[in-house]
């Protein structure tokens, strides 16, 4: 995934490193190559700035260009703010599913960016690693094809599965999963909303509905990161509308710039808790701000 913004910025540290001395200057221009390597990563404009501004303040101390080796010292600020701007160091952040059980989990995204094979994805990882029961329940009245589609992945990731019941609005199956997920001893009830092309008012307003109904402890929305951008704006848009807790960003298997991955956090404020690493059951990675920072710089 950041194959060429990792080339691009080595050869920025190139000319830092191994130099004894550094002035104002040097370091200006090295990050002239970062902003520029950023913004061919399709990084957000503000988030570039913000990024490169950040990185002048610290980098620019006496401290800093007296060292010893003030190139790594440079190297080591531009690793730190990596991991700021994709979460901060620490421990992720993980799924909250405490409460009284069945515990809600809301799937939200656009048409195609992953959301159902992540659904199933989360259903097979909360099964294996927490050993709680999980049960899938689609609510795309829409697409019948959506919910064989995640009947088919339930079944692949061992998880529980709610009957199609034609006829019923996406409410009514919100409604009946819970009851079914409360009567049949489910701990965890993952509620995957009808996938949009693009946002419109109705199916947002339905998404909010089933919300009210569920009452989730988690409403993860679910973003391609091979759309850039676009990506970006959909995460935005969405999180005006529902209470998100989180983002999972999908197809980080896929030769894309990285610049959703990177600019997601600070755009919307909120934490990447998952990423998609392949089309399996099993290809979900808790999302590590070090370790995503670390392969960032090689
Ligand atoms: P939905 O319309 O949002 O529910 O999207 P789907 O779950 O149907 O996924 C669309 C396509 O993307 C399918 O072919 C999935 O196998 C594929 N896909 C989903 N997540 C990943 C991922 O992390 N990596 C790769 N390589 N493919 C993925």
């Amino acid at each position: 995934m950041f194959d060429a913004l990792t080339e691009r910025l080595s050869k920025a540290f190139d000319s830092l490193t191994g130099r004894g001395i550094l002035s104002e200057k040097d370091v200006d221009a090295a990050l002239r190559e970062i902003r520029v390597a950023l913004l061919e990563a399709d990084v957000a404009l503000p988030v570039v700035k913000d990024f490169v501004t950040k990185v002048r303040e610290r980098a620019i101390g006496e401290d800093v260009i007296k060292a010893v080796a003030p190139g790594q010292q440079v190297v080591k600020i531009v690793h730190d703010a990596l991991v700021d701007l994709l979460g901060g160091p620490g421990e992720p952040e993980g799924l909250s599913l405490e409460g009284e059980p069945p515990v809600a989990i809301l799937m939200a995204g656009l048409q195609g960016s992953g959301k159902t094979t992540t659904a199933a994805k989360l259903a097979r990882r909360i099964q294996k690693t927490e050993k709680k029961k999980v049960l899938l329940a689609s609510l795309d009245t829409r697409r019948p094809a959506a919910m064989e589609q995640l009947q088919q992945m339930a079944a692949q990731a061992e998880a529980g599965f709610l009957p199609i019941v034609p006829g019923q609005t996406a409410v009514e199956i919100a409604r009946r999963a819970m009851n079914a997920g409360r009567l049949q001893g489910y701990d965890v009830v993952i509620l995957d909303t009808a996938g949009r092309t693009s946002i419109d008012e109705e199916l947002m307003a339905e998404a909010k509905a089933i919300s009210d109904v569920a009452r989730p402890r988690e409403t993860l929305l679910v973003a391609d990161a091979l759309t850039g951008q676009d990506a970006v704006e959909t995460a935005r848009r969405f999180n005006e509308r529902l209470p998100l807790t989180g983002l999972v960003l999908t197809r980080m298997d896929g030769d894309g710039r990285g610049g959703a991955a990177l600019s997601m956090r600070h755009v919307t404020g909120l934490p990447v808790k998952f990423v998609g690493v392949s089309e399996k059951v099993d290809g979900l990675d808790v999302f590590d701000a070090s370790r995503m920072a670390g392969r960032i710089l090689g």
